[in-house]
């Protein structure tokens, strides 16, 4: 029980600029006197974003939700969309917010992505696009995604909250779709405290975005739509721009630490994990294991509980799955009988701690405290 003095290791861990650096961006925010709507370093920070993600068309929002609701509402998203309930809330709610009616499809268990051969039987005429997330950062099939959306005339925005710096044979993610979206929030592997992003492919819908994004404002006394207020200040543009300089390396981390939970792990019966893709620059954003009690010995929410008596907390996402909250479950797309692999993978899955901060002797105490409950 020596762990239980040690300190707690947590899920995550926030990408932290060096202090004095972001006073001195800090200081220059005081001395300008200007605080936000797109101040210089919100002018950067987007410039500098497009160069490191590989994309032309970007634009910063206060936080990851907003670009998905203003997602939906620049191309005029309605009726119904499919999306996977294996995935954080705000997906979903985003599609509630703009009073479109989700409709849930079944997930593939080696990627946790929406299975692309489940899309095509969910459209309706009423079906207008597809919602799909790339989670844990695992490359959605865009190519499947893409030949049915084009057979049905629908559009495609993707959640990619968690794929930030990911890349496909040497091209971004977020060059997929109509639209993606990114978060900056504190737990993700890129931060700005809050925050997030939309990403477009041509000016016209970039500059759509930026009316939506400041109230609809197109100068002094035009509104010209039903705009909201989605912009982020200078203070975290400031900081996104120092964490910037930093991410790869904490990247490189994170992959370090995958690779050692993958050696110790693979010979304990009744943990899965999932592997890195082929062609795909990885993120590692997050690292779920998912737990067989029948092999492993004890059950996934026994061990959940077991690891926080050695200090260690992982979280179960994405447990429960969406489909299952009280304004979704009555719809017929979320009965459990519809979605067998999703429920499956939420009944099963602990994301470990993943993050840049991870100590080797953390890593290691990470997996004593699930070697302590397999039974052999
Ligand atoms: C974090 C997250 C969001 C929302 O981001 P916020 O910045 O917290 O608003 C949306 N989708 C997914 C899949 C996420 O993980």
């Amino acid at each position: 029980m020596k762990n239980l003095n040690k300190s707690k290791i947590l899920v995550a861990s926030p990408l932290l600029p060096d202090l004095k650096l972001f006073e001195q961006s800090l200081k220059k925010i005081w001395e300008s006197k200007w605080l936000t709507n797109n101040g210089e370093f919100h002018k950067k920070f987007e410039v500098e974003l497009c160069k490191y993600l590989g994309v032309k068309y970007l634009s910063i929002y206060t936080n990851g939700t907003l670009p998905i609701l203003a997602a939906l509402q620049t191309l005029k998203i309605t009726g119904e969309v499919i999306t996977t309930p294996y995935s954080f809330v705000a997906t979903t709610h985003a599609l509630w917010w703009n009073g479109i009616k989700p409709v849930f499809v079944d997930i593939d268990p080696v990627t946790g992505n929406l299975d692309p051969n489940k899309i095509e039987s969910a459209i309706t005429p009423k079906t207008t696009a597809i919602l799909p997330v790339h989670v844990y950062g695992n490359p959605c099939d865009t190519k499947k995604i893409k030949a049915i959306a084009d057979k049905y005339g629908l559009k495609v925005i993707y959640d990619a909250a968690h794929a930030f710096g990911v890349k496909v044979n040497g091209k971004s993610i977020l060059k997929e779709g109509d639209l993606s979206t990114l978060s900056f929030h504190a737990t993700k592997v890129f931060s700005t405290f809050e925050g997030g992003a939309l990403i477009a492919h041509n000016q016209e819908i970039k500059q759509r975005i930026e009316f939506l994004k400041n109230f609809g404002f197109a100068d002094e006394v035009t509104v010209v739509g039903p705009g909201i207020n989605g912009k982020m200040d200078e203070a975290r543009a400031a900081y996104g721009l120092l964490n910037l300089k930093q991410v790869d390396a904490a990247i490189d981390r994170r992959k370090k630490v995958a690779k050692i939970y993958r050696d110790e792990l693979k010979n304990i019966h009744g943990i899965r994990y999932m592997y890195d893709m082929k062609g795909v620059r990885h993120n590692y954003a997050y690292f779920p294991i998912f737990v067989d009690e029948k092999e492993f010995g004890v059950s996934r929410d026994a061990l959940y509980e077991g690891m926080k008596v050695y200090n260690v907390f992982g979280r179960r996402y994405f447990y429960p799955l969406i489909s299952t909250f009280s304004t979704y479950r009555g719809l017929s797309s979320a009965l459990p009988s519809n979605l067998p692999v999703a429920t499956k993978l939420a009944d099963t899955v602990i994301c470990l701690p993943m993050h840049h901060d991870l100590s080797d002797s953390d890593v290691e105490r990470v997996i004593d405290s699930i070697k302590k409950y397999y039974k052999k």
